[in-house]
């Protein structure tokens, strides 16, 4: 294994007298694309908020890239990437000039259109958020997590409501910034797009790792157990159905 770029100790979330998160533990390697998978209501987007600094723990340890939560929080921010609410991206504004506000906000410099080339939103540098399609709108708000340069971005259920080539668009778009030596945390409902995409997944349920393993390795331990599908699936299914029949363009989702 390579150079740990987080590392979550004994984690714990007390809301009142609920504990979302129960004493969680586990570690990112640098340039992995690392999976939080688990129920709705498991704890992953707590989980996340608080490595992002943006939510308290109550208890643990959390170190981001050798810098320690507790102590520089602000050196934290500086170095990953955080999808924004969707809430700060003022309606008048057009993709060109919400970028150059966020970039003014990390204190960056940037070339809007090199920034929209890369999530393939070039041709709507003049467009405004609101006219965007799904996909664009989750690709452009990708884009604004690569605004500081960051080590390690963190996408909570980046492809939740896509159509099958918008999902298939991202899973490209979050495999090339990867590619590029950014580590990746995110959550999906999705195990195709978990086993496609990760590297190494942590199922969370009730606040508590259950499994942390690579899908191969995961799949391999419950077909050791005898566990057989209970019918022969199919050479396709429904979706390999629906992408050969709406095209199957990668990058040319309008
Ligand atoms: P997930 O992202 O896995 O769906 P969350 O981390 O959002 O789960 O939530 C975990 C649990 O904590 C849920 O039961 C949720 O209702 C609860 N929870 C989340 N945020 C708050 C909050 N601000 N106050 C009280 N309870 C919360
Ligand atoms: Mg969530």
């Amino acid at each position: 294994m390579g150079k740990m770029i987080i590392s979550v100790k004994d984690l714990h979330k007390q809301y009142g007298d609920f504990e979302a998160v129960k004493g969680i533990s586990f570690d990112v390697e640098e340039g992995e694309i690392f999976g939080l998978l688990g129920p709705n209501g498991a704890g992953k987007s707590t989980t996340l908020e608080i490595i992002e600094t943006l939510r308290k723990k109550t208890s643990g340890t959390v170190m981001v890239d050798g810098l320690n939560l507790d102590e520089l929080p602000n050196e934290i921010k500086k170095i990953i990437g955080v999808q924004l609410q969707t809430s700060g991206f003022y309606p008048s504004l057009n993709l060109t000039e919400l970028i150059q506000l966020f970039a003014g906000l990390y204190n960056e410099t940037v070339d809007p259109m090199a920034l929209l080339d890369t999530v393939n939103l070039r041709d709507k540098a003049k467009a405004k958020y609101k006219e965007l399609s799904g996909g664009q709108k989750q690709r452009f708000s990708i884009a604004t997590t690569l605004i500081n340069q960051p080590k390690i971005i963190f996408l909570d259920e980046p492809t939740t409501g896509l159509d099958p080539q918008a999902r298939r668009n991202l899973w490209e778009l979050i495999k090339d910034i990867r590619a590029k030596g950014t580590t990746v945390i995110i959550t999906t409902h999705y195990m195709d797009e978990a086993e496609v995409l990760c590297d190494r997944v942590a199922i969370i349920d009730a606040g508590k790792i259950i499994a942390l393993n690579s899908p191969d390795k995961l799949i391999d331990e419950l077909v050791a157990t005898g566990f057989e599908r209970p019918k022969e699936v199919k050479k396709a299914n429904l979706e390999d159905v629906f992408i050969a029949m709406t095209g199957h363009v990668l990058r040319g989702e309008g």
